[in-house]
């Protein structure tokens, strides 16, 4: 059973539909799938109205949660705050932030400003994030990302190192953007444990946060 909080389909730069993305991960065994394409306010409304059509429409039919979500990617640090707030109200039921990865100019200042917001839901892959910004993560509860991602997946096992050190509640999400991103049965747990992740928590990771998380976020409304 595989939860994943964090894919792209062609609504950004993913090559997928969101009915046939939230259909391959079906398919695969998730049990919930966030469809999180890229926005900033130019495309944060139309994104996240057209999204939920898809979403409703799998939820519907096959019984697989789909949430329409957003990543607030590289938007100022200061706007992140207001930008996820009116995410979720034009009726993102997630709220992802593209942190501070390794590999892109992400403003810093990114993850702290993610992890200060009560909207924002998860900090995707933030690089190399402070000890004090985990403990934001887990003052605020917010998720921490481990990633699926080359590239990003750079820094995961730092992100882990801190994260523990701290009791932050950490995620594996795959970032899907193609088909073969989607996550086969027990790959999330490959990259858990890649990352560093004991064996004693993982079922806390791919198992008991992720079904805490979709909870929080079907209670939202
Ligand atoms: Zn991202
Ligand atoms: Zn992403």
């Amino acid at each position: 059973m595989t939860f994943d909080f964090h894919t792209h389909s062609f609504f950004s730069d993913g090559v997928l539909s969101p009915i046939e993305l939230i259909r391959r991960a079906h398919v695969a065994g998730y049990r919930a799938i966030a469809v999180t394409d890229h926005v900033g306010l130019a495309n944060m409304e139309s994104m996240i109205r057209e999204v939920a059509k898809d979403c409703a429409l799998a939820e519907k039919h096959w019984g697989i949660k789909a949430l329409p979500g957003v990543e607030l990617t590289h938007v100022p640090a200061a706007a992140i705050g207001e930008c996820a707030r009116q995410a979720k109200s034009l009726g993102a039921r997630i709220v992802v932030v593209h942190g501070e990865t390794p590999i892109e100019p992400v403003e810093p200042g990114t993850n702290r400003a993610a992890l200060m917001s009560s909207y924002v839901d998860v900090l995707a892959h933030p690089g190399f994030i402070t000890t004090e910004e985990a403990q934001i993560a887990v003052v605020n509860d917010i998720y921490l990302e481990i990633t699926a991602r080359g590239g990003h997946s750079l820094t995961n096992g730092h992100v882990v190192k801190v994260g523990l050190a701290v009791g932050a509640k950490l995620i594996v999400n795959s970032d899907a953007h193609s088909p073969e991103n989607i996550m086969k049965e027990g790959f999330a747990a490959k990259v858990a444990q890649g990352a560093g992740i004991p064996v004693e928590i993982l079922e806390s990771v791919l198992l008991n946060y992720p079904m805490e998380l979709l909870k929080r976020l079907e209670n939202k409304d």
